[in-house]
């Protein structure tokens, strides 16, 4: 069977709710959404990558294999067509999140123009979450438990406990 595949790159530092309503909403498109995490050393990240990577794998359980994750460094063009896929997934919250995507969506196309940029607006309801302010307001003792996955959340705590 020649399934329809996406992959869906970031850096997922945590990953939030917001990312995962946006894998479940792209399963009824496609039958399987690759979880891409970046792992670049360049970049600071409170998370490593493997904690990213297990934050994925444990909190798609229920969508068993057509929810996969994979690390990868360097282009997300040569990560795609090594895995042999040509959709890339984004999410969009707001016009601010638009200038950076075009750029990067139109960059990849000049790169490989087999490759389609899907976008996909968010949920009213996670419009605001991102990994950025998850990590502003978790040290200050703020409730992120409707933001982000119980692990992330489990793994928050314990991280901000050993400060
Ligand atoms: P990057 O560092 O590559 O931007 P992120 O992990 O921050 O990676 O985000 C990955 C993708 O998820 C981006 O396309 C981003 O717009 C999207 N995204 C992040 N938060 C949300 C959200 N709350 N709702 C919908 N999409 C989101």
């Amino acid at each position: 069977m020649n399934r329809s595949q996406a992959i869906f790159p970031g850096s997922f530092d945590p990953l939030t709710n917001g990312h995962v309503d946006l894998v479940v909403r792209a399963l009824s498109v496609f039958d399987r959404v690759l979880v891409a995490v970046l792992d670049n050393p360049n970049k600071e990240t409170l998370f490593s990558v493997k904690e990213r990577t297990a934050f994925v794998r444990e909190s798609f359980q229920r969508q068993g294999e057509s929810v996969q994750v994979h690390t990868f460094s360097g282009l997300l063009v040569d990560f795609a067509r090594e895995q042999e896929v040509k959709v890339v997934l984004r999410g969009l919250r707001a016009i601010s999140d638009f200038d950076y995507e075009a750029q990067m969506a139109l960059m990849n196309r000049s790169l490989n123009p087999e490759i389609e940029t899907f976008f996909l607006m968010t949920r009213e309801r996670y419009s605001y979450i991102s990994s950025t302010l998850v990590k502003q307001i978790a040290p200050f003792g703020g409730d992120v438990s409707s933001l982000v996955p119980p692990p992330v959340a489990a793994a928050l705590e314990q991280k901000l406990a050993l400060r």
